[in-house]
């Protein structure tokens, strides 16, 4: 049977045919997909984890006890898993281990938009790269067949044209993977130097043989059509480069991307006259065929910068403009992000905002848009976690300059408990007097509202404890905690007065759901969630413009009227109504 999926579900239908039994990620766009979608196969144990550092223990340990095992996470995500990934590499599998990247070509949701290839090289990790949903199922599967046979995890790299367009996918039966029987193997599973050094060797070895296995695979083929143009591509510049050219070149298609297959690279150079090398970011192709002596072109007329797509290539190798349609631009209005309507984080940044000679560290999640106009709360976004870690640096490097400023770290529920509390941790140890403004919206908002271990559900959708935020601040020393609801803008301005006379670090835990939340029955005893709306008065209205300050898209400012609140988009939080300094905002029945 065939199925329209995109890159992601086949990825998690490929994981359940090929026998995985456990699968672990935290969430991130391009990839969260992929464990939403494992999540609906009850073969497969599957979880969200804190963090991806987590994710890749937990499908190292699984691994290692002889189950076939997963692990996904977007391209930034890698860093975080890197220091398990590494070692595990030396180490080799028992069963078959996947680590999938996503990676974010053209930044559409990520902070910057490294090339994870090289994580494959750098770790000494066989590298595969699908170019469409077929060979995402496909090649999962071959990569648990790789992972067994040589003995070492294999990198799944996507892009997010990949991950996220659909394609048709021959489905197949899950396959009958018994768990591997585990017994206890200390020179094999336990990293000391002595071990590592010949762990280090063998895996020089396994590589040498991969390399073999590279010029041999189904996930490397040449398509040929003529001898004038050659082209070495892989992943989705695979499927630009065909729009391009489509059978005026030949092809060489790389499934399987490190080890290279450098014979059949050496091949099918040596059959064309003019060789072009197509992919998106970095020479990392490239590079290592030219240091094979072989003459290409590549990134001297491609871009090595955002996402590639047919007209940059067109225009790049063959100096054709494609038509475009034009469009009157004095009627496209540009509308930057903003935070949703009712979104619990304006009153808190509302009220921050207007502190003028405070730092504030931000972190990564929907909160990093405090930043944008007219909001202006942030000074700083680097990493998930550094809203916390980066306040205290600030706070160190302002002692030693004799610089008196309070600085506060803002960071999300999710984030807390993906990589804030050691951050916390850091600050109480170290003795900093910032505030960390924990924003609990009970759920992982950004990428589109997955559970955390703050909410009470598992990926699976059971019930299951839920880690209290203010426990964890006590646990680690912090002595001054306020939980407050961030729509009530005393209650805000006010914890932040409070905090910024403190001499020793604080905390504040704005607690109020995500606007877009389907509540559970946890929200429903702890909140009062009560649907209502807002509308302006507009004979009291004195035009004044305050309430447009909050950056609330609901509303909107008419010359002639005055504010006018969309009654469609408003969610009722009130935030505008205790703003306007004439009382012209309402609540709707009242
Ligand atoms: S703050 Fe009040 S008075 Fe001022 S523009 Fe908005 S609704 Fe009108
Ligand atoms: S009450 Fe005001 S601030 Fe809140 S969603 Fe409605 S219009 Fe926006």
């Amino acid at each position: 049977m065939k199925k329209l999926l995109t890159g992601n579900e086949a990825v998690a239908r490929g994981a359940y045919e090929a026998g995985v039994h456990v699968a672990a990620a935290y969430p991130g766009t391009p990839s969260t997909e992929i464990l939403e979608n494992i999540a609906k196969y009850k073969e497969i144990y599957s979880e969200w984890t804190p963090n991806e550092k987590v994710a890749v223990e937990v499908a190292v340990g699984a691994s290692m006890a002889g189950a076939r095992s997963l692990s996904a996470m977007k391209h930034v995500g890698m860093n975080v898993a890197a220091d398990p990934m590494f070692t595990y590499a030396y180490l080799g599998v028992n069963g078959g281990c996947v680590i999938v990247t996503a990676d974010d070509p053209g930044m559409h949701s990520s902070q910057n938009e490294q090339d994870n290839r090289y994580y494959a090289r750098h770790a000494k990790m066989p590298l595969i790269e699908p170019s469409d949903s077929q060979e995402a199922k496909d090649f999962t599967m071959e990569a648990y067949e790789i992972s067994e046979k040589y003995d070492v995890p294999v990198l799944f790299r996507l892009t997010t044209r990949v991950c996220h367009s659909k394609s048709l996918v021959e489905l197949g039966e899950r396959k009958n993977v018994e768990i591997k029987p585990y017994s206890r193997n200390i020179p094999k599973f336990v990293a000391t130097p002595a071990r590592a050094r010949v762990h280090h060797i063998e895996l020089e070895e396994k590589l040498k043989k991969l390399e073999e296995y590279a010029n041999n695979t189904f996930l490397n083929k040449e398509e040929w059509n003529t001898e004038e143009i050659g082209i070495i591509t892989s992943g989705i510049s695979y499927q630009y480069a065909k729009e391009v050219f489509g059978d005026k070149a030949s092809y060489l298609k790389l499934g399987f991307t490190y080890p290279l297959p450098k014979k059949m690279i050496k091949e099918f150079s040596s059959k064309v006259k003019k060789l072009y090398v197509i992919e998106e970011n970095e020479p990392f192709l490239e590079t290592e065929i030219k240091a094979m002596g072989i003459n290409v072109i590549g990134k001297e007329k491609i871009p090595i910068t955002l996402e590639l797509n047919p007209d940059i290539i067109r225009e790049a190798l063959l100096g054709e403009k494609s038509k475009i349609v034009e469009q009157n631009k004095e009627k496209v209005v540009s509308r930057p992000p903003t935070l949703c309507s009712g979104c619990p984080h304006r009153g808190l940044f509302y009220e921050l905002g207007k502190k003028k000679d405070v730092v504030i560290t931000g972190d990564i999640g929907c909160y990093t848009l405090g930043s944008a106009e007219p909001l202006n709360a942030m000074d700083s976004v680097v990493c998930m976690g550094a809203g916390v870690s980066a306040a205290h640096g600030f706070i160190k490097a302002f002692e030693q300059a004799g610089t008196k400023k309070k600085v506060f770290g803002v960071v999300g529920d999710s984030t807390f408990f993906h990589s804030g509390i050691t951050g916390l941790i850091d600050i109480v140890y170290n003795k900093s007097n910032a505030t960390i403004i924990i924003l609990d919206n009970r759920i992982t908002a950004m990428t589109g509202h997955q559970e955390n271990p703050g909410t009470g559900y598992t990926l699976m959708g059971e019930k299951a404890e839920i880690i209290d935020i203010e426990a964890i601040c006590k646990a680690v020393g912090i002595k001054h905690i306020r939980t407050i609801n961030p729509n009530n803008l005393k209650e805000v301005k006010d914890s932040i007065n409070e905090a910024m006379e403190l001499t020793e670090p604080s905390v504040i835990i704005t607690k109020w759901p995500c606007a877009l939340k389907k509540f559970t029955e946890i929200d429903m005893q702890q909140f009062e969630l009560k649907p209502q709306k807002y509308y302006v008065d507009s004979d009291k209205c004195k035009k004044c413009k305050m309430c447009l300050n909050i950056g609330c898209p609901s509303i909107s400012f008419d010359e002639k009227i005055g504010s006018i609140i969309d009654q469609d988009t408003c969610v009722g939080c009130s935030v505008c109504a205790q703003v306007c300094p004439f009382d012209a905002i309402k609540k709707v029945g009242e």
